[in-house]
């Protein structure tokens, strides 16, 4: 309660962005989100339309609140790093501000400070593609996208995270285990993401006294898990070898993330968290 938190990475109410941000403003937070530009208008349109409306229920009958809706693009830092072509896209034309180092100081002009740092956010453009076919650029997109993105918002936020703060990221299994069809390095990119968990934990704790969690979450047939087309295969794995043998909500994680960015959790830094019905304890299916 009393707590403003920024959640990178929303852009419609069917992923772990928007669980999260409902279950922290269930809790009483505040909540702002970072959109990416290109989903910009529509994310905006829904809203304002009440397209979300029976989804921006909370648990008291209220309707969530977003505060504000920052565009952001995550891969990049500054205006000098975007390249020409992305800064006359016209789908980038409408709107201002959206780098990394922008999005920040518009929040900080905004509101002053945060509590709570969510990213929500993966790209990988050849996601499809098996490991030994993706090419160097889309390895490298994946990384950007996927886990500097990360780096780069807890290095410009963490100055404005009051001191006891939390940030949160999603991540996923294929990090450590093989799950063929999570290609173009996304597998890599997530591996990165926990090493840089931890990394993170101890810089930014010491520095900001800002503590630092991933969650590896399972599977959710949200926008971007239906790009990578195999997202109902692992949906059914997931409730036929689980331990606990049900389909994994976004609100599930929505409310762990909502323990980890609390006092609950005050000890608890550097760590992959899972929320994903136990899928990770097992060594077979059965
Ligand atoms: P989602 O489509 O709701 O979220 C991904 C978001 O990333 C989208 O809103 C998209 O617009 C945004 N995005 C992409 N590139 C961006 C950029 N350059 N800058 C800013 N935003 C950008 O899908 P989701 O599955 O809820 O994904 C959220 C997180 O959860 C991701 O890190 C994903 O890897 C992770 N995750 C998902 C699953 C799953 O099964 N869905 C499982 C484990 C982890």
């Amino acid at each position: 309660t009393g707590k403003r938190a920024f959640i990178a990475g929303v852009a419609d109410d069917n992923g772990y962005g928007w669980a999260i941000a409902k279950s922290l403003a269930a809790a009483g937070a505040e909540i702002l989100v970072g959109t990416w530009v290109p989903a910009l208008n529509i994310f905006e349109s829904s809203l304002r339309r009440g397209k979300f409306d029976e989804s921006r229920k909370l648990p008291d009958g209220s309707l969530m609140q977003i505060t504000k809706v920052y565009p952001l693009d995550a891969v990049y830092d500054n205006p000098e790093d975007v390249p020409e072509d992305v800064k006359t896209n016209k789908r980038y034309l409408g709107s201002s501000n959206w780098t990394v180092e922008e999005v920040a100081q518009s929040v900080k002009q905004d509101f002053g400070s945060i509590d709570i740092l969510v990213h929500s956010l993966a790209n990988g453009p050849e996601v499809t593609k098996p490991l030994l076919d993706t090419s160097r650029s889309g390895y490298l997109a994946a990384i950007s996208a996927s886990s500097y993105s990360f780096i780069s918002l807890l290095k410009h936020f963490a100055p404005i995270i009051n001191p006891g703060g939390a940030s949160i990221s999603l991540t996923y299994i294929a990090s450590e285990r093989i799950i063929p069809g999570y290609g173009g390095g996304m597998s890599s990119a997530k591996a990165a993401l926990e090493s840089d968990t931890r990394v993170l934990a101890f810089e930014a704790g010491r520095k900001h006294k800002v503590r630092v969690n991933t969650i590896s979450a399972g599977p959710l047939r949200s926008r971007a898990a239906k790009a990578i087309g195999f997202i109902d295969m692992m949906i059914d794995y997931s409730s036929a070898n689980a331990p606990l043998q049900k389909e994994l909500s976004a609100e599930e994680v929505g409310n762990a993330a909502a323990f980890l960015a609390s006092p609950l959790a005050s000890a608890i830094t550097g760590t992959v968290f899972y929320v994903d019905n136990g899928l990770n304890a097992m060594g077979v299916g059965v």
